[in-house]
């Protein structure tokens, strides 16, 4: 049974760690003219705003995209490249100039670049959560599935774009997934072995992201570029999220770097004990 609802979360700390890589991500594959598919396998409701019940009750983006908005003019965050033009995004959705209402899933970011010669499809299994999806305006390129992503994924390979961009971002609410998402992406890389993946994963105490690890490398996926972000050390006991990370197969050249400079200016907007490291994963 589905129950997670990304409406309570929405702009949260993770949020903006995910979607400033995939921005970074779509800004290079959109320096070729050649066409791209993308792939969200778990889409979400695509726009969220802020002042919705679910998304009022914890208002996690408080802790998250609204502490870079905040602080977007004093401390000149427009001048970093990625960072900038991330916000200026950002700022597209808003209902009134200067103000922050409303927080873009990863179908927004997505479609928003999307160029005439592009597709993109949605995946989403939970019916409400795809009715949203379904009412929001997207451009016609863009195709709504009501169904499982990991399936859709795999059964969807090859595609007939020379490029291929895929977003893996499940809520994990079943510690099997994580095994599961390793083997629909294990799958599909032998399908399009060219394919830029982004995997997503919580930083829980459990550390149970290593399942998703350990399931890559037996599946001969082994050279993952890493990012983590780190919130804080996780205290005795403590069960909950402490830190978002994000993986992605086959990464576009510079991203560290841009992803990097970027986080330098992140990094003390979402406190003192925050750390974000960047590595090459080998299957260790
Ligand atoms: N990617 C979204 C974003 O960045 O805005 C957030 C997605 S949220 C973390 C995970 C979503 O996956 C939920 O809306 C959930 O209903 C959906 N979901 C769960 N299992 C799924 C499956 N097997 N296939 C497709 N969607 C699924």
């Amino acid at each position: 049974m589905l129950s997670y609802q990304h409406a309570y979360h929405a702009g949260n700390f993770a949020d903006v760690h995910k979607h400033l890589i995939l921005f970074a991500v779509i800004d290079h594959l959109l320096r070729k003219e050649s066409s791209v598919t993308y792939m969200d396998t778990h889409a979400g409701r695509g726009l969220y705003p802020l002042a919705a019940e679910e998304t009022s009750r914890l208002q996690e983006y408080r802790e998250g995209v609204a502490r870079l908005w905040q602080a977007r003019e004093r401390l000149e965050l427009e001048r970093d490249p990625l960072l900038g033009d991330w916000l200026a995004a950002l700022g597209e959705v808003q209902s009134l100039a200067g103000g922050l209402d409303h927080y873009p899933g990863s179908p927004w970011w997505l479609s928003a670049r999307l160029r005439a010669q592009d597709r993109l499809m949605l995946f989403e299994l939970h019916p409400g959560e795809h009715g949203h999806l379904a009412r929001q305006a997207l451009p016609d390129n863009v195709q709504r599935i009501h169904g499982d992503g990991l399936q859709g994924l795999v059964k969807g390979l090859p595609v007939p774009s020379p490029r291929l961009c895929v977003l893996v971002d499940p809520s994990y609410e079943r510690k099997a997934e994580y095994a599961e998402v390793a083997e629909a992406v294990c799958q599909a890389m032998r399908k399009a072995r060219h394919a830029v993946v982004l995997v997503w994963y919580p930083l829980l105490p459990a550390g149970r992201h290593r399942d998703l690890l350990e399931g890559l490398r037996d599946g001969g996926v082994r050279k993952i570029w890493r990012s983590e972000l780190r919130l804080r050390e996780p205290q005795e006991g403590e069960r909950g999220m402490v830190g978002s990370g994000l993986l992605v197969i086959n990464p576009p050249w510079g991203l560290d770097e841009r992803l990097e400079a970027a986080m330098a200016k992140v990094l003390p907007l979402l406190g003192e004990a925050s750390r974000h490291s960047g590595d090459w994963w080998v299957g260790e």
